[in-house]
């Protein structure tokens, strides 16, 4: 990319000449299977090992520009180098009528290096005029690059603060799979979800797990829309025939966990143990959506004795009519349903809320870090409730024949973004979990799922450090055990292949109560 030619070329000069040397963004190691066979397996992440240096990045030499992502092998443009957002305050309003959303971002953030530019993600929109630290900025769009040079260079280590106006109709974004996510229109409003690249389709975003923040998100909708939001109420307030929800997510939030589905809704307020519950409903998911959400705070309760505390402030669910979606997401202490769910769907999202929003993904192809550990939840479940018990689950899925969608891609190494939602990173990755627990027992297996919670929460996680944690609390080298699990593709040689296939009604982690993610 050229450098801008404006009336702050002089000032890139200046800084120029103080950069040389300046941190490259931080960038995870990229995952080598090779790195866990033996004992050498670490839990740490080579620095910087997937940058290049900073001369030869876009605008590198000329020093301090932003990089346009934090080389996530799947979303290569998702998130922005240089910057650490502390805050988002998001005020919106939309319009169902119009299917119009405007209002204002203010992005509290850290420079983590040298700054002449920095981008944040946002895909369409008009922008009214980009401030930072109340100064007019200089704004150019690429892409879903917005690229935004204040009017001073910003200091490695300085805090400021960027407000972003903006208007218009929200696209939802298509991902590689073809679901949609981002701001979806419904009949009666918008679901609103974004795993794994939709935040920039309705507020500009440093669209990286590994940037979590704290969010205010206040949204004004004509009065009978329900808007809902992470974390709690603040206020709900109506004038001139619209009304305003304010929430606030005062825990760190990844971007891709935010929501603020709004629709006619129900609501039930009430508590889980001490956790106060908030709980949307869409009227025509009521009855079917009942007998489920009413077990909500036995769920939580189950997840806290057996992986530690609820991670979050709040818990509860929005259950949207929303065909248009098709699947239920773990947004951050509410997760959304497109539909009622059934019980092992609400227990999956649950569950999610400790691995996946409190720990979770340092880079996508991790992703069953997430699923293999809400799949294995329900299959825990089931067995603490009377029914199959995970072994069971185990045994049954291993007889599998090799030809079965169940072994490709391999859990750990998924290929490509289109396969960040395989079945086999569900149920193949929540296999890895039970095939752990039967190695190396109960006692060390639970302690390796609690301390990986409680040393990693509010935090980023890679497959290394899981492997390393299992090591050192098991006392084995279980380089190959892992490598076997998650890295090779094919049904493990070890497992027998008999050619029987299972009943088939229970394949698919994602069938039945809908899919979920
Ligand atoms: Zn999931």
């Amino acid at each position: 990319m050229p450098i801008r030619s404006s009336v702050y070329a002089a000032c890139a000069v200046v800084v120029a000449a103080l950069v040389v040397g300046a941190a490259a963004p931080v960038a995870a190691a990229p995952l080598d299977p090779a790195d866990l066979g033996g004992s050498a397996v670490s839990g740490t992440v080579a620095p910087v090992a997937a940058a290049p240096p900073e001369a030869t990045r876009p605008g590198g030499r000329s020093g301090a520009v932003g990089a346009p992502g934090v080389d996530d092998p799947f979303f290569p443009l998702a998130g922005n180098g240089g910057i650490d957002v502390q805050d988002y305050d998001l005020r919106l309003s939309y319009n169902p009528a119009t299917d119009r959303l405007e209002g204002t971002a203010t992005l509290r953030i850290v420079a983590t290096q040298d700054l002449r530019r920095f981008d944040l993600d946002l895909r369409k929109f008009t922008l009214g005029t980009v401030t930072v630290d109340g100064v007019p900025a200089a704004i150019t769009r690429d892409g879903q690059e917005l690229q935004i040079t204040p009017k001073r260079t910003l200091r490695k280590g300085a805090a400021f603060t960027v407000v972003v106006p903006y208007a218009g109709v929200p696209e939802p974004v298509v991902d590689p799979d073809g679901s949609s996510e981002g701001f979806v229109p419904t009949k009666d409003g918008a679901v609103v979800v974004n795993e794994p690249q939709g935040s920039p389709g309705w507020y500009p975003a440093n669209d990286t797990p590994r940037d979590k923040a704290t969010y205010t998100i206040a949204m004004t909708v004509p009065a009978g829309v329900t808007a809902v939001g992470n974390g709690a109420l603040v206020s709900q307030t109506s004038a001139g025939g619209r009304t305003t929800f304010t929430w606030r997510e005062r825990f760190p939030m990844a971007p891709y966990l935010t929501t603020i589905t709004l629709g006619k809704f129900g609501v039930t307020t009430g508590r889980a143990g001490s956790i106060p519950t908030y709980v949307a409903v869409d009227p025509t998911q009521a009855a079917a959506s009942a007998p489920v959400l009413r077990r909500l705070p036995e769920m939580v309760a189950f997840l806290q004795d057996l992986y530690g505390p609820y991670p979050f402030e709040t818990v509860g669910a929005i259950v949207d009519n929303a065909p248009e979606l098709g699947y239920a997401l773990e947004t951050q202490t509410k997760p959304v349903f497109d539909r009622a769910p059934d019980e092992l769907t609400l227990l999956h999202e649950l569950s999610h809320q400790w691995y996946g929003d409190a720990v979770t993904l340092r880079q996508w192809p991790d992703i069953w870090l997430h699923e293999g550990f809400a799949t294995w939840s329900e299959w825990i479940w089931t067995e603490r409730h009377g029914g199959q018990t995970a072994a069971q689950r185990f045994a049954e899925l291993a007889q599998e024949p090799g030809n079965s969608y169940l072994w490709n891609p391999p859990p750990g190494d998924p290929g490509e973004a289109a396969n960040l939602f395989a079945g086999s990173v569900y149920d193949r990755g929540a296999m890895t979990l039970q095939a752990l627990r039967e190695k190396i027992g109960d006692p060390a297996f639970f302690t390796v799922m609690r301390r990986w919670y409680a040393e990693h929460k509010y935090g980023n996680v890679s497959t290394p450090e899981f492997v390393a944690l299992a090591q050192q609390v098991s006392q084995q080298d279980l380089g190959a055990f892992f490598k076997a699990w998650l890295y090779t593709p094919g049904k493990p040689a070890f497992l027998a292949d008999d050619g029987a296939p299972v009943a088939s009604a229970r394949l698919a982690a994602s069938e039945g109560g809908g899919r979920r993610r």
